[in-house]
């Protein structure tokens, strides 16, 4: 028997961007929403993160538009005087104060956590095999289109050889910090995480051997603070560096002297640009670990060996291997956003994916015509290559261009913390706010249509 759920939404995916969807919807629309995740709560990834996980950029830009996960400056520790950044607990126990205080508590939210979607409008609960379905006037909402790939739901992409301990980094706490050798695998967010765990921890750098397939960029995360004057003023450096780049490798040295971008080792050209915020605490300590194997990806471990895409490379025969490297940021093709069958929730201004779905959610309340939509809000993307970050960057200011000439979209994102672009309301106005807004308006123009030509978009 199928039981058919009477809402006028379908979310399929409880994490971030089900969540951000749902909140905006509900607050500016009398709608009902049925929300459904094949996990046991809402939150997404962040119910099976690494214990030692935090956001990498501030709170403030995380979470839904109603309800700011954390407003606080950290007062001690490497990062006195920027913005607090949540860790697993405070994520998860946000989430779900959003759940009970604003979607499920006032009836107009009905949870379906457990429950797999299946396609066609239905889905099925994982404990009791009972099926669902949604009425034929509900819109269904695919929330998980961009969801990430973590190291603890992904199984190695090499062979295991016998003998050789490898743990996803999840299990990385529990194997503590005083092993003889450990290889780590990765060169995102993940392992740069692991790696300072490690060494904050009291691990010996000499003790880490480092597989980074590719060279990373990072922002600095000193500059991608929720302040209008930092905010805006590294945009129009990033636009006036653009403007002068002879290359997109250019581009990145560029931003690197002015000090947005940062890579471990200067004597390497880096070929990824996923651009996660790191901290220059953690750059230091990144760079004393010196065994780094650059030689693309692992093919196998064997005990004593690891073999790559270039060859192998002895390790020690008690390693213990950590797994990082999982695709935390997925890179599907675009598609418009509103197609009759289903919205598909994608970042619209560049980066910070939780304001795009709220902004999607805002503009799905208040709008009646899905081309009008759409006109408003074309996807953009994540950033990979460098042509990719170039990419979701030309995209994303198109698209806030758009969205923010309609007086009531602009209203909104003013009073919105996740949008790392407004300058609040109740902003009193400072000579660092004016100086960021001229150079902005200077060098955006430039940038943008320079930046366009190096990622090949018209
Ligand atoms: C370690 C890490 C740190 C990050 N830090 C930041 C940060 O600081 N700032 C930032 O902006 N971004 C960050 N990101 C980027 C990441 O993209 C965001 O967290 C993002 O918003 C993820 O939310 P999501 O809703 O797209 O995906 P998820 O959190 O994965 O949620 C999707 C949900 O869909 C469910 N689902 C999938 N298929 C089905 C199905 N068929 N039926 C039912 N349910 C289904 C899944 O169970 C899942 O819970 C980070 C990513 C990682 C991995």
């Amino acid at each position: 028997m199928t039981r058919t759920v009477e809402v006028d939404y379908l979310v399929i995916g409880a994490g971030a961007a089900g969540m951000a969807f749902t909140d905006a919807l509900i607050d500016h629309r009398d709608a009902r929403v049925g929300l459904v995740d094949r996990r046991r709560g809402v939150g997404g990834h962040w119910r099976e993160a690494y214990p030692f996980v935090r956001l990498h950029q501030a709170s403030m830009f995380y979470g839904v538009a109603s309800t700011v996960l954390g407003g606080e400056l950290q007062v001690d520790g490497p990062e006195a005087g920027l913005h607090q950044r949540a860790d697993q607990t405070a994520i998860t126990a946000y989430y779900d104060r959003v759940l009970a205080e604003r979607m499920v508590g006032p009836g107009r939210v009905e949870l379906f956590a457990g429950c797999d979607y299946l396609g066609d409008r239905t889905f099925v609960s994982l404990d009791t095999g009972e099926r669902y379905a949604v009425p034929e006037h509900c819109r269904v909402v695919d929330a998980r289109y961009l969801a990430p790939e973590i190291p603890a739901e992904t199984p190695p992409r090499f062979a295991v050889g016998d003998g050789v301990r490898v743990v996803p980094v999840n299990d990385l706490v529990a194997a503590g910090p005083d092993e003889r050798h450990y290889v780590v695998v990765g060169s995102g967010k993940t392992a740069t995480d692991a790696i300072v765990w490690l060494l904050t921890h009291g691990t010996d750098p000499d003790a880490i051997c480092w597989v980074r397939p590719r060279e990373p960029w990072m922002l600095n995360r000193a500059l991608v603070q929720p302040d209008a004057a930092t905010y805006l003023g590294m945009v129009a450096d990033l636009m006036a560096a653009a403007a002068a780049g002879s290359s997109l490798d250019d581009v990145f040295c560029r931003l690197e002297d002015s000090g947005i971008m940062l890579r471990i080792d200067r004597a390497v050209t880096p070929t990824m640009a996923k651009a996660p915020t790191l901290g220059t605490w953690e750059l230091d300590l990144l760079r004393s670990v010196t065994h780094v194997v650059r030689r693309g990806r692992i093919r196998s471990v064997r005990r004593g060996h690891l073999d790559l895409d270039d060859g192998s490379v002895p390790v020690a025969d008690d390693a213990l291997v950590v797994n990082c490297a999982a695709d935390g940021l997925k890179n599907p093709p675009r598609v418009p956003i509103w197609r009759p069958e289903v919205i598909t929730v994608q970042p619209v201004r560049a980066g910070f994916p939780c304001f795009g779905a709220a902004l999607t959610g805002y503009v799905e309340a208040t709008r009646d015509d899905d081309t009008d939509k759409n006109r408003l809000c074309p996807p953009s993307s994540y950033g990979n290559t460098l042509v990719q970050w170039a990419e979701m960057n030309v995209l994303g200011m198109r698209a806030s261009a758009s969205f923010g000439a309609e007086p009531d979209i602009a209203d909104w994102a003013r009073g919105v913390a996740l949008n790392p672009a407004r300058i609040p309301p109740d902003h009193p106005g400072s000579p660092a706010l004016d100086d960021a807004l001229a150079r902005l308006q200077a060098h955006t123009g430039p940038g943008l249509a320079r930046l366009a030509e190096l990622a090949g978009l018209g």
